[in-house]
């Protein structure tokens, strides 16, 4: 497994990486998370991703829980929670917010479900318009400056609003952010490519990227349907099915697939290594339901090294329209 340092920072994190939307909470109890923890760490998995709002704080206990019965010593593994739309129901300043009162409380929260004293990396789960970003700024120097976290970032701000944090922090010489959480993967790239394309040099921005197969599409399990079991199958989850059936999404996947076959990996392997071969992203997040996808998704490391630019080309075409 290679490990790449996380933007500016000096943390070195795996390249593939495994996260706990979705599935910690609803699809996989603390035995299972268990077994997926344990096939993700012996790939070579340092990074292990979660967020408050994951099965409202379920998912932040079953991997605190899976962790301490697995042993795991503290120094061997990066674990990271997200925070903004709060789990405190409708209460007023406690969600959908980067407010400090909301960040000083969620983080002691989330502390306290994954039975940690601290957590290697934070992130604002989004950007919140209803509060000043000095003031988040200054609330997540502070969390850090308490030893309740370590490096902290931003998941899908745009690149205005994570430079503006930089320079406040900058300016007030604040602990900066780090990294940023953006979608990336064949059918959803702007951001990473474009929008953030000067923040890499200017401010060492990070990238710990999610839905390396946009939620399982590009695995082509979609390609006949939605098969049961499958996350667009999932009650909660009716959204996702017009996405994941889209004929012309499931024809470009089919010929991702060709190419898979002749290179002799799997179509959810080669899409994986398609991000990791980013040299900007730091590491990608997986996902899995089962033991079985997290070993075949850290096989990508073997499409990886088949990627070369000829292949990276052919493959960019297909979803070029
Ligand atoms: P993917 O797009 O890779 O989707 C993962 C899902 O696809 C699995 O849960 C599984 O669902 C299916 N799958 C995985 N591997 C295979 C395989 N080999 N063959 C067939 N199906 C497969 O990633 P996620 O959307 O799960 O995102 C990864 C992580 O990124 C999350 O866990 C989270 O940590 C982070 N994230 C962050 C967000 C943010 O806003 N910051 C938003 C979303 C995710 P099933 O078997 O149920 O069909």
């Amino acid at each position: 497994m290679p490990y790449r340092r996380l933007g500016n920072s000096g943390l070195k994190v795996s390249a593939l990486s495994f996260g706990s939307w979705v599935t910690f909470g609803d699809q996989i109890d603390t035995a299972l998370a268990k077994d997926c923890l344990t096939a993700a760490a012996e790939a070579g998995v340092n990074f292990f991703d979660n967020a408050e709002a994951y099965a409202g704080g379920k998912s932040e206990q079953i991997m605190g829980q899976a962790i301490a019965e697995l042993g795991w010593k503290r120094h061997s593994y990066v674990i990271s929670t997200k925070l903004f739309w709060g789990i405190n129901g409708d209460m007023i300043n406690m969600r959908n917010t980067l407010n400090r009162k909301y960040l000083m409380q969620a983080i002691d929260g989330s502390l306290e479900r994954l039975g940690l004293d601290f957590v290697d990396l934070v992130f604002c789960h989004r950007p919140d318009p209803d509060t000043p970003i000095e003031e988040t700024v200054w609330a997540m120097s502070d969390m850090i400056s308490a030893g309740k976290a370590l490096y902290w970032g931003t998941s899908e701000w745009s690149a205005d609003e994570i430079r503006a944090a930089w320079l406040i922090a900058d300016k007030r010489n604040l602990h900066k952010p780090v990294m940023d959480q953006p979608q990336y993967n064949l059918l959803h790239r702007d951001r990473v490519e474009e929008e953030y394309a000067r923040l890499y040099d200017d401010i060492g921005l990070g990238l710990t990227t999610w839905s390396p197969l946009a939620s399982g599409v590009l695995s082509g399990k979609y390609v006949h349907g939605v098969p049961e079991g499958s996350r667009a199958a999932l009650p909660g989850y009716e959204w996702l099915r017009d996405q994941v059936t889209d004929p012309e999404v499931n024809a470009k996947v089919s010929k991702l697939a060709a190419i898979a076959e002749r290179l002799g990996v799997t179509t959810a392997q080669l899409a994986i290594a398609w991000c990791a071969a980013n040299p900007r992203v730091s590491t990608v997040i997986t996902g899995a339901s089962s033991v079985q996808q997290v070993e075949e998704n850290m096989g990508a490391l073997d499409a990886l090294a088949q990627l070369d630019d000829g292949l990276r080309a052919e493959i960019d075409e297909i979803f070029a329209s």
